[in-house]
């Protein structure tokens, strides 16, 4: 078993530099992987460092995807995020949301979000489910989902440190 032996990558500058440098081995990775091992064994491991990389890089001092990405938004989310600013459902929704191209779910409309402060968010305790469950590393058959994960691997620290160790740990030869 590995256990983290590095300090972990949180220069986003370098990391956005390693995803370019390292895009067509991130996809050979996705093909080594699918043939590695059961999807539930991938799984523990990426749920293992998952743990280990969310520990040890800490949120409040990036923010960068609250900068880089737009959260899906739910009812109960709009009506607090309206309450938060002091206006009607019905303007916060006009004046902060968008609906993607199918009109199916509603986004933050604003880059970075505007309960964005600093590098931390303002709403943290009530901040919607999408935020929380974000970069979605515990969800089941990571190795089915790959390539959605890769795209978060340039933006977020915790993706691209996991991903990294997880080709050390399934001996994916660079
Ligand atoms: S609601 Fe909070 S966690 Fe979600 S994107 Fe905005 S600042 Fe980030
Ligand atoms: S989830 Fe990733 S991108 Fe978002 S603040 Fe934490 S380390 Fe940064």
């Amino acid at each position: 078993m590995i256990i983290m032996d590095t300090t972990p990558e949180i220069n986003l500058e370098k990391i956005k530099k390693q995803a370019v440098v390292f895009e067509s081995e991130n996809l050979e990775f996705r093909t080594y992987l699918k043939n590695y091992a059961h999807s539930k064994q991938i799984d523990i491991m990426v749920q293992r460092l998952n743990g280990i990389y969310s520990n040890a890089i800490d949120c409040t001092q990036c923010g960068n995807c609250c900068k880089e990405l737009q959260p899906s938004l739910a009812e109960n989310d709009i009506a607090f995020m309206a309450s938060v600013k002091n206006c009607s459902v019905q303007q916060f929704e006009n004046e902060h949301t968008q609906y993607d191209e199918l009109d199916k779910y509603r986004f933050m409309k604003s880059q970075p979000c505007l309960f964005l402060k600093e590098k931390k968010c303002s709403i943290y305790e009530n901040r919607p489910a999408s935020c929380d469950e974000y970069p979605h590393l515990n969800k089941p058959d990571f190795k089915y989902r790959l390539k959605s994960v890769l795209a978060n691997y340039e933006l977020c620290p915790i993706v691209y440190n996991v991903v990294e160790a997880l080709k050390k740990e399934t001996h994916f030869k660079k």
